[in-house]
């Protein structure tokens, strides 16, 4: 079920309803960019439970799939991301002074962006430099050990490899 982009928490709460749909990849404009492009659909399990009067917690799974552009050798390559979500949504007033090990997320009125809240979590899910860790690690660029190899070795080494080669063949 395609989710809508409003949604009324309280309502959802009162009606015992989960979120439970998807978003469809053009929707998240402000995830899409140059370096990452989200394909297929996002989809979204989350469930509400009421806190106190005044917050309700939404907890649950935001899963897609992203083609990211990696920033050593800039080739794109596909990242399954699954976000475990936990986020207390609060009246402004309520929030003051009111430590919880949960993200708050600020609610004016009774409506809630959805889909901003859903691309603000993938937004917070992405790697901070996105690496295709096994092709660049075939190149010998970024070994899994995540040091870099290349520093290691003898350039002499290298070149007398090669000559041995080139008299080999
Ligand atoms: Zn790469």
């Amino acid at each position: 079920m395609a989710l809508p982009t409003i949604v009324v928490p309280k309502k959802l709460l009162k009606n015992k309803s989960a979120l439970q749909g998807f978003f469809d990849n053009h929707q998240l404009e402000r995830v899409n960019d140059a370096f990452c492009t989200v394909i297929g659909k996002v989809d979204v399990d989350i469930k509400l439970e009421s806190e106190d009067k005044d917050r309700i917690l939404l907890s649950g799974t935001v899963s897609c799939e992203l083609e990211l552009v990696c920033q050593r050798c800039l080739n794109s390559f596909s990242y399954p991301l699954e976000i475990g979500m936990q986020t207390m949504l609060v009246d402004e007033d309520s929030m003051i002074n009111k430590k919880t090990s949960f993200d708050d997320w600020p609610i004016l009125g009774d409506e809630l962006n959805l889909l901003n809240l859903i691309q603000d979590e993938i937004l917070l899910g992405l790697p901070t430099a996105p690496t295709c860790e096994t092709a660049c690690s075939e190149n010998g660029i970024m070994p899994s050990n995540g040091e870099i190899q290349r520093s290691e070795c003898n350039p002499f080494e290298v070149l007398r490899q090669l000559k041995k080669d080139i008299n080999n063949t």
